[in-house]
């Protein structure tokens, strides 16, 4: 990767650099195909898009775009998992700055949570609003670039996945006796979207049913926070 880097800079220097040539002929070698199985591996179990967390995560996606910043384009930390919706269809070249730091949220780095909020109704992440009621613009670019709004088959992946939480959090509001470690084990069958997050860190923990399991049940509620602190 160092070398493709150093070829690139140097075909950059001279003005001779094609890049979705370079691209393509580096997608072709053994050793790309290797990056892609580690960024899977990365993606957890279910492979999926480091992004929406709904579909498939099928391509090798420049997080600084390689069309914009080629100096980027065999940079590791640079290379992230993407569906074809979100790489695409939704994000393309877009790469909003703020004082030149990225708009977009990292999926390396950053928490999502901290940036997005959830509507379980709806199935639409958007912006988090903090305590003085302000959007975080991080939240609000990623909800415009991605369209999280406008793409109904991950809104419904997510309602889905919602559904099936609050119904495992609904059996331990009636069956207390129930052991915390079976729960949570439960709970992390039926997410596929990476929201519990969302529901024991985020804002979801005023929302319904996880506000009652914390008033009801403070042991389960603290193994379940303790437990998804970085999932
Ligand atoms: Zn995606």
């Amino acid at each position: 990767m160092e070398e493709r880097q150093k070829r690139a800079d140097a075909d950059m220097a001279a003005g001779t650099l094609n890049i979705e040539k370079t691209w393509k002929n580096a997608r072709q070698t053994d050793k790309l195909a290797m990056v892609k199985r580690q960024l899977q591996q990365m993606a957890g179990g279910r492979q999926r898009c480091m992004y929406c967390s709904d579909s498939a995560g099928t391509d090798i996606e420049h997080f600084w775009p390689k069309s914009v910043y080629p100096e980027q384009m065999f940079r590791w930390p640079n290379l992230l998992l993407c569906c074809t919706g979100c790489g695409r269809d939704c994000k393309g070249s877009q790469f909003p700055l703020v004082n030149g730091n990225p708009a977009l949220l990292d999926p390396t780095v950053d928490d999502p949570w901290d940036f997005l909020d959830f509507s379980p109704a709806t199935g639409i992440l958007f912006a988090r609003m903090d305590s003085k009621g302000s959007t975080s613009i991080k939240g609000s670019e990623t909800a415009r670039v991605f369209q999280f709004a406008k793409r109904d088959a991950v809104t419904l992946g997510y309602r889905r996945s919602f559904r099936r939480i609050s119904k495992i959090i609904q059996t331990i509001l009636d069956d207390p006796a129930g052991h915390a470690a079976a729960f949570i084990s439960d709970l992390k069958d039926a997410d596929e979207h990476g929201i519990l997050g969302w529901c024991f860190r985020g804002a979801g923990v005023n929302e319904s049913p996880m506000s009652s399991l914390r008033q009801n049940h403070p042991a389960v509620w603290s193994a379940c926070v303790s437990a998804f602190k970085n999932y």
